[in-house]
């Protein structure tokens, strides 16, 4: 059995308690949440905080307030089954409750939050091993060795950005609020991730996440589709997350009195966004799938070219399920369901 190194154990009951308790006590620490990725990581040395720090009991953190019409915000300490249960996510946001709903096991979303998923540690066959097994490889470049075993020229970690709620958050336009000793700052979910497996996140180990701002529902809509081996449960190795929004429709009206053409007067996609995750240290936004779907209508052809363009873009390695080159091919199917979900 893998058991937990020692460590201190604090639960303040304040945003000001937690951010100075961080800063006090250095990089030696680190926040949890649920603890369903720090503490089998911590069991399998992979991170080592000397004090952990819980987020769970600041009350700002466990509230989800407003609604589509004014945005809502949700707390980053609030259960991913709250989020899949919750009556204004399930109505406005359906994505986000459909996606959470994929993520793990039933108990695991009991215990998980929505702020240690979007912040979830890179994954890779080399690396998600306990000590022994990664001592017998004499370690990788993310974790006490020097080499990376997946791309051994490589000075760059390649560990797989595997969230389910990232790829998300980027194509509807979320944002997070960071907040630490030295103030608080916005930042889009766009912006958030590098692409590169150990310096995963632009955010300073003292700043805490609070909460997660989503945009008002006017006019877009989002789908995400997920690979992964069993159904029942596991970690995505391509998730695909499509969003458009529609302006008005166009006039159907032909010129010069001919008449009118129904199909101009189906509305046109003023903005579009296609996000891989799964497959990069950090979500890619494939900029071509959207620039065929901008100023359309989203019919076949659109939906085709967006698809082929995801299937350009996609390059996984070989660190995760799957091989990799199947994957890549998966990157086109599953940009189709994405988009052909958004059509019902
Ligand atoms: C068997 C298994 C299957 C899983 N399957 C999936 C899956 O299919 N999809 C998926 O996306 N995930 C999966 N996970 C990962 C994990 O369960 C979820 O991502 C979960 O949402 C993580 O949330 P948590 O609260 O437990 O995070 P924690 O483990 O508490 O924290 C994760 C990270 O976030 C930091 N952190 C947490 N909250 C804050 C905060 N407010 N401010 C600053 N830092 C913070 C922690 O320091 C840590 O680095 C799985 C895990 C297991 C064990
Ligand atoms: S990508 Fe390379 S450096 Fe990163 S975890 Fe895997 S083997 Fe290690």
């Amino acid at each position: 059995m893998m058991r937990l190194p020692k460590f201190e154990y604090r639960t303040p009951r304040t945003i000001a308690e937690a951010v100075k308790i961080i800063g006090d006590a250095g990089p030696e620490a680190q926040f949890v949440a649920g603890g369903t990725d720090l503490y089998p990581n911590m069991k399998r040395r992979q991170q080592t905080p000397q004090t952990v720090i819980s987020v769970m009991r600041l009350p700002e953190l466990n509230q989800i307030t407003g609604e589509g019409k004014s945005g809502l915000r949700i707390g980053a300490s609030v259960t991913l089954t709250e989020i899949v249960e919750n009556p204004i996510i399930q109505r406005d946001y359906p994505v986000i409750a459909s996606a959470a709903r994929t993520i793990s096991t039933p108990i695991l979303r009991n215990m998980g939050t929505i702020g240690g998923n979007l912040l979830l540690d890179t994954r890779c066959n080399y690396y998600d091993q306990n000590y022994e097994w990664r001592k017998g490889i004499n370690f990788c470049l993310k974790k006490d060795g020097d080499v990376c075993w997946v791309a051994p020229g490589s000075s760059k970690c390649w560990a797989v950005q595997s969230s389910d709620l990232v790829p998300v958050m980027v194509a509807i336009g979320a944002k997070f609020r960071l907040v630490s000793t030295l103030g608080e700052r916005m930042i889009d979910a766009a912006g958030f991730y590098n692409d590169d497996g150990i310096d995963y996140l632009k955010k300073r180990p003292d700043e805490l996440l609070v909460d997660i701002h989503l945009p008002v529902t006017n006019g877009w809509r989002a789908s995400y589709q997920k690979l992964r081996r069993r159904g029942a449960f596991d970690f995505p190795v391509l998730g695909v997350a499509a969003y458009v929004r529609y302006g008005t429709a166009a006039n159907g009206a032909l010129p010069n009195g001919r008449g009118s053409d129904p199909s101009r007067d189906e509305p046109r996609i003023e903005d579009a966004k296609i996000v891989l995750g799964g497959i990069a240290p950090a979500p890619i936004q494939v900029s071509e799938a959207a620039q065929a779907l901008i100023g359309k209508t989203l019919n076949e052809d659109q939906i085709q070219a967006a698809a082929e363009a995801c299937y350009v873009k996609a390059r996984p390695l070989d660190n995760t399920d799957f091989v990799s080159q199947w994957r890549k091919q998966m990157a086109r199917q599953y940009t189709l369901r994405a988009l052909e979900a958004l059509r019902t």
